[in-house]
């Protein structure tokens, strides 16, 4: 078994903004608590598409992690790095795509999906349709289980997941494995030991899935097993394998997609975004200015709060009784627009205001971003580095030591 933890990364894209803060920023603070968490700066990943311009790359990575920062992680907490310092990411995914079909790259749907979104740019590169295996790479090299990820994001994970399934099933074989798990089975009572080889005879025969969860249920719960037990145990369960590259699996957690200015997805490349560094009277005017539902043109007209913006933006800064009267108010004209947007406005600025007390001491300090940073990555590669020695003896590298 595999300590857990959680990585998760971002494309260094500049300054952050609210849309970032909520979808996943504010998870990664709560987790930094609960969980050994890595989180780091995906400037590989901004090369597969930006890979004519990594200047801009470069000094967004900085700007980024400033407002991480600000935003309330913790270096003391977590692991904060740059994925292009830790080389191990580049050896496990050159690695991966030994074993990877191309069939399973082309047919990842966000592939077409985004050539076809930037066609304005040359796309057909082996970077991007090998930005799937850099992924895995990212996560698996952490040994990592849990990927913080929304409802619909729960699919990507699938192609890393076989990756890690494929690779296990190529190289996990080890000498002696078997009847090292025989003795290990020993190590149950005698009524959870049989237990154990009936559920394992019926998931590799009949690929009975409920007798596969209850072999690791039995795996899991046995006090008398160590870790190097349960780890022998659940890889003899799936067909006398060792697991060398646990297959990741979602951490759902609760966001907020929180809609920008003019109505669609808050994002950089629209330019409908607030920044968590926006100055208080750019966030008022911002706000005043933003869309509302269309029928209300006139402050008599009655409006749908679920026709309108300001609305999601109240779903996450408003309490129940806010928002009741949000809808009452509109429905029924009995508030205008603008006096509807001021608590939201109020909320935003009150949000924001000790973040920027906080980049602005940070980025007083030079060099603590750049400090971070190296201090995160020399984290980074020493458990990474654990993984990959497990890995090239699993494939059987030449050692020069
Ligand atoms: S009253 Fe509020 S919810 Fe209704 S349209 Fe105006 S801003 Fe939107």
């Amino acid at each position: 078994m595999f300590k857990d933890r959680v990585l998760s990364g971002m494309r260094p894209t500049g300054y952050m903004h609210l849309g970032h803060y909520h979808g996943a920023l504010k998870n990664w603070i709560a987790l930094q608590s609960q969980i050994e968490c890595f989180y780091f700066v995906a400037d590989w990943h901004a090369l597969t598409t930006n890979y004519e311009d990594p200047r801009v790359v470069a000094k967004s990575t900085f700007e980024m992690v400033a407002d991480w920062l600000g935003a309330g992680l913790d270096p003391n907490q977590c692991t904060i790095f740059l994925q292009s310092q830790v080389p191990q990411h580049a050896e496990l995914s050159l690695l991966l795509g030994m074993i990877t079909p191309l069939g399973w790259l082309e047919r990842v749907p966000t592939y077409k999906e985004q050539q076809e979104n930037l066609s304005e740019k040359d796309l057909t590169t082996y970077g991007f349709l090998g930005y799937p295996l850099m992924q895995t790479a990212d996560i698996i090299v952490y040994r990592a289980n849990k990927v913080p990820v929304g409802e619909d994001q729960v699919s990507h994970l699938e192609i890393s997941r076989e990756i890690a399934r494929r690779f296990n099933h190529i190289y996990g074989r080890e000498a002696g494995f078997e009847d090292k798990a025989l003795a290990t089975i020993k190590k149950l009572s005698g009524k959870l030991g049989k237990e154990y080889e009936s559920a394992k005879l019926a998931w590799n025969q009949n690929g009975d899935s409920a007798q596969l969860e209850r072999g690791k249920q039995i795996v899991a719960e046995a006090g008398s097993l160590s870790a190097i037990d349960k780890e022998t145990l659940f890889g003899f369960l799936t067909g006398a394998r060792k697991t060398i590259l646990p297959e990741p699996q979602a951490l759902l957690t609760p966001t907020s997609k929180l809609i920008g200015l003019d109505g669609r997805k808050m994002s950089k490349s629209y330019g409908n975004g607030i920044d968590l560094r926006e100055p208080p009277a750019s966030v008022e005017k911002k706000i005043r200015a933003m869309k509302t539902d269309p029928k209300r043109a006139r402050r008599t007209d009655p409006g749908n709060p679920d026709d309108c913006p300001v609305w999601t933006l109240h779903q996450v800064y408003s309490d129940d009784a806010r928002k009741l009267w949000v809808r009452e108010g509109c429905t029924t004209a009995g508030i205008g627009c603008l006096e509807c947007k001021q608590p939201v406005i109020d909320a935003v600025k009150a949000e924001l205001e000790p973040m920027q007390a906080r980049i602005a001491e940070i980025e007083a300090k030079p060099g603590y971003v750049k400090d971070v940073l190296r201090a995160g990555c020399a984290r980074a590669r020493e458990v990474t580095e654990a993984t990959m020695r497990d890995v090239r003896d699993a494939m059987g590298l030449a050692k020069l030591d």
